[in-house]
């Protein structure tokens, strides 16, 4: 083992270690509420660590810091160029602690190691160095007008951006780090303070990155994290009146909640929420291409991301081609233990995660779905499952309805491209889909037809720092 491996185990070991409090006005701070939320590794159901189980009173706490902060300018009130110079040596020390981030990632969520370094952290840091750039970019509008009276009088009216103040950050478990890093940043960039809530399943990276966030020159009170769970410390900091934006990603049903709870303070809210992505395969389609990308579009961390996959639609005269290569792959993939070597396929999050995929499961199965692949328990039992592969998939299945969030394809056939785009759109859902094809006009048309806000082409890998990342319909 060389030195820099020990020293990044022995960060981890002493970070787990440690009794958690929250991250509010620059320190540590224990919870107004006694009791713990114990934090579990889902690939072998262990206790890893446990966190504070903040309350509204905690809640406020941290809030009332966080506008402190705010309205005294100690961020806002910075030079851009000072705010960005602030990011960038945060996203250096990102870097600098990147294998100790991408473990806990391993660790808590269970993803495999080599998806940790590449999107939690990779990602990551493109991403903070993006937008740290963007703190010296914001523009305002001048515009020449002219008002009734005077006739013929000129005017300017000049537009600013400013930063709206407190903001909440409410995040899931898929991608705690990426994803919590997605509110953390432009927020800081743009001069405002951030309460953010990590989800109470993987809370670890978020406040290791608190640390960071204050040894990079993030004034006290800008970056504050609070742990508990969503009904309690979530609600409350959606209800807060000194939050004037909540920013959230997780499921539908819990963003429609959301709204509701922000609606009497008059939040602004951005969601991005659950997807139904479908993934089309055309006959002019180059196979080989289109096997790779439902690879990594359907099973990258198991399933469990908003833009995973969750219906193909394989024209007819390539289905057999396509599905026999497809499932040759999936039967292949290496599930286990995150950390070992060769793993591509981690545990579910938890036993409820894994619940509700066999129930799908068996509801598509009792509906006439044959299994191509896997729909075993998995020999590793707990929260792991076999990478499955469902044929003959009949309208109607939940499969085809509900966001699966794992490692299951269905395949439908389809006869013609009206068709298929049809299939497609008929969800609530609209973020992400992919469609392959080497047929230029068809490209045009069809990605205009798709009602997703995120369209991938000839590609199953669709999210980058300098494209919005977002849906339509109830996503
Ligand atoms: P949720 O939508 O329940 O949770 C997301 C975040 O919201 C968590 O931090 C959660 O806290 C918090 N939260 C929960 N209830 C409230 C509330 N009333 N007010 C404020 N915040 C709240 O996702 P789950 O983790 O339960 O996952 C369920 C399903 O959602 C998944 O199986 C998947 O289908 C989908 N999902 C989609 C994601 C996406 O990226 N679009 C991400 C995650 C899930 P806490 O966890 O502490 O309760």
């Amino acid at each position: 083992m060389s030195d820099n491996t020990v020293a990044v185990l022995d960060s981890v070991s002493r970070f787990l270690d440690r009794q958690h409090g929250l991250y509010i006005d620059g320190q540590w701070r224990a919870s107004a509420a006694e009791g713990r939320l114990a934090v579990y590794n889902p690939a072998n159901g262990q206790q890893i660590a446990t966190t504070a189980d903040a309350n509204e009173h905690d809640v406020a706490q941290a809030v009332q810091s966080a506008h402190k902060a705010f309205s005294e300018g100690v961020w806002a009130q910075r030079l851009p160029v000072e705010r960005e110079r602030i990011l960038l040596r945060f996203a250096d020390l990102v870097e600098q602690h990147a294998e100790e981030l991408a473990q806990l990632e391993t660790l808590e969520q269970g993803k495999s190691i080599n998806i940790a370094r590449a999107f939690e952290v990779g990602s990551t840091l493109n991403w903070m160095r993006y937008t740290a750039g963007l703190a010296t970019k914001i523009t305002g509008q001048t515009l020449d007008v002219s008002i009734p009276m005077p006739p013929g009088a000129k005017y300017q009216v000049y537009t600013r951006k400013e930063p709206i103040g407190v903001v909440a950050g409410i995040v899931p478990w898929n991608f705690p780090l990426m994803i919590g890093m997605w509110k953390v940043m432009p927020a800081l960039a743009a001069g405002c303070s951030i309460v953010i809530k990590p989800s109470e399943t993987t809370p670890l990276t978020l406040l290791r990155i608190a640390e960071l966030a204050s040894e990079a020159g993030v004034p006290p009170g800008v970056f504050n994290v609070v742990t508990g769970r969503g009904t309690v410390c979530g609600k409350a900091l959606t209800e807060h009146p000194l939050i004037a934006k909540v920013s959230f990603t997780g499921s539908t049903p819990v963003g429609r909640l959301l709204m509701r709870q922000s609606a009497d303070t008059i939040k602004k809210v951005s969601l991005e929420l659950g997807g139904n992505a479908p993934f089309i395969v055309f006959d002019d389609a180059d196979i080989d291409a289109a096997v790779e990308g439902a690879l990594i579009a359907k099973y990258r961390n198991a399933g469990q991301t908003c833009v995973c996959v969750n219906r193909f639609y394989v024209q007819r005269g390539v289905y057999p081609q396509f599905a026999e290569k497809f499932v040759a792959r999936v039967a292949a993939l290496q599930v286990g233990n995150g950390f070992e070597a060769g793993v591509q396929i981690g545990p579910l999050i938890n036993r409820k995660a894994r619940d509700k995929v066999l129930e799908l499961l068996d509801d598509a199965l009792s509906k006439g779905a044959q299994v191509l692949t896997g729909a075993t328990p998995h020999a590793l039992g707990g929260n792991f499952f076999t990478p499955t592969v469902l044929g003959n998939v009949q309208p109607g299945s939940l499969l085809l309805e509900e966001e699966i969030f794992g490692p299951v394809a269905p395949l439908v056939i389809f006869d013609d491209e009206a068709e298929a785009i049809r299939q497609a759109n008929d969800t609530i859902y609209g973020l992400a889909a992919y469609f392959y094809t080497r047929d230029a006009a068809r490209i045009w048309r069809v990605s205009e037809r798709l009602e997703y806000g995120m369209v991938g082409i000839n590609t199953g890998l669709i999210s980058n720092e300098v494209a919005p990342f977002g849906g339509v319909k109830q996503s």
